[in-house]
């Protein structure tokens, strides 16, 4: 992913509506790239920390940050996970498909 197309991403990233394989290479690319980490940084500050200061809330930008971008790859990892695991369904839905083809086969 080039720096161009990361900063496109940056909006859709903090309204959380990436697919996988964009946040994937979205997170990827932030954690490796300087630039696009403090852009995502500033835009983050604008979008979400003038929310809650004017909510008077208190704000600490880096842990917050910080946590959606873990937030980020947990949801990442569950959904690949369950991708894998659907998958792994269908193989056992058609490997027990073999076997009883095969049974029927045999026994009849
Ligand atoms: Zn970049």
């Amino acid at each position: 992913m080039t720096c161009k197309e990361a900063e496109k991403l940056i909006p859709l990233f903090l309204d959380d509506d990436l697919d996988n394989h964009d946040l994937s290479d979205f997170l990827y690319h932030v954690e490796a790239c300087p630039d696009c980490r403090e852009e995502l940084t500033i835009q983050f500050l604008v979008k979400v920390g003038m929310k809650r200061l004017e909510d008077g809330n208190t704000f600490n930008l880096r842990n917050e940050l910080d946590a959606l971008l873990h937030d980020a790859k947990k949801r990442l990892n569950a959904r690949e996970y369950l991708v894998l695991s659907s998958y792994f369904l269908q193989a056992v839905v058609i490997a027990l498909g073999g076997i009883t083809l095969f049974l029927a086969l045999f026994l009849s």
